[in-house]
């Protein structure tokens, strides 16, 4: 059956995959993005692309609007968009932490909420949230990223409580290191430190992450909620 899915950030990396995976297996696919253009393939997979940034309601509540006209209420919401900046604390600014966490983690709630509207009123629904290892490991340097990835896990879970009832369910995918534009910063050393403390050797590519939300939000999922799927290689073990 094909149902209405978004997909945050689905213009490139992670989201960008998870959104091909959901448009191959036939599904109503939009994503949101927030600048550029997103790339011609989501135009032939027949994806709508909706510029809107997840820090502003007003841009989300439009984004909504649009996707509900044009596939109806969303069935499987992504909440993929996400960012990064990364500096020690000493040298962190009050913008640099609440930038992420207004991103991340508010931005998160602003979409879970506005998609509950029409979740509520279907009396079913798959959240899937991309939090990270860093979030649940911590990493140095990464003080708001980690803390925004973390309280993902709080907020998921307390949905989960909250709306179990209700048949809607929110999970948790936890990625490690993945090869996406967000990681092409670091440096080769970087690369390998990090890829010598994986026990799968090497980074995942965007489509492995993919195939775990796509599973979530599968009928073989439906008794699973609350839960928290590291694709990591190992390395949060
Ligand atoms: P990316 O930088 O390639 O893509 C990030 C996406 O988020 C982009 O589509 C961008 O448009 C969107 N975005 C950022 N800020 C936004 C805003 N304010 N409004 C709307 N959209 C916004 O990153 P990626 O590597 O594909 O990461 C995707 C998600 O996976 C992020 O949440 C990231 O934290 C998480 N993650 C990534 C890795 C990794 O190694 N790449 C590891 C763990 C978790």
């Amino acid at each position: 059956m094909s149902r209405s899915v978004l997909v945050t950030g689905g213009n490139r990396g992670i989201g960008l995959a998870i959104a091909r995976a959901f448009a191959q297996a036939g599904d109503k696919v939009a994503v949101t993005y927030r600048s550029g253009e997103p790339p011609e393939e989501l135009t032939a997979l027949g994806v709508l692309a909706v510029r809107c940034d997840i820090t502003d309601s007003e841009q989300v509540e439009q984004a909504y609007k649009e996707i509900e006209d044009a596939h109806g209420a969303v069935e499987v919401l992504v909440a993929n968009a996400g960012i990064t900046k990364d500096t020690l604390l000493m040298r962190m600014s009050e913008d640099d932490f609440t930038s992420v966490v207004d991103t991340n983690l508010t931005g998160t709630f602003r979409v879970v909420k506005r998609a509950n509207r029409g979740m509520l009123r279907a009396k079913k629904g798959r959240v899937v949230l991309i939090s990270s290892v860093v979030g649940l490991l911590g990493s140095a340097g990464q003080a708001n990223y980690a803390a925004s990835k973390a309280a993902l896990v709080g907020f998921a879970r307390s949905l989960a409580r909250e709306l179990g009832s209700r048949n809607i369910t929110f999970n948790v995918v936890a990625p490690g290191f993945v090869d996406t534009d967000m990681t092409k910063v670091l440096t080769d050393e970087q690369r390998a430190a990090i890829v010598a403390n994986v026990p799968l050797a090497r980074y995942a590519q965007p489509e492995e992450i993919a195939a775990a939300v796509s599973f979530l939000a599968s009928d073989d999922a439906a008794y699973i909620t609350g839960a928290v799927i590291p694709v990591d290689g190992g390395l949060g073990m």
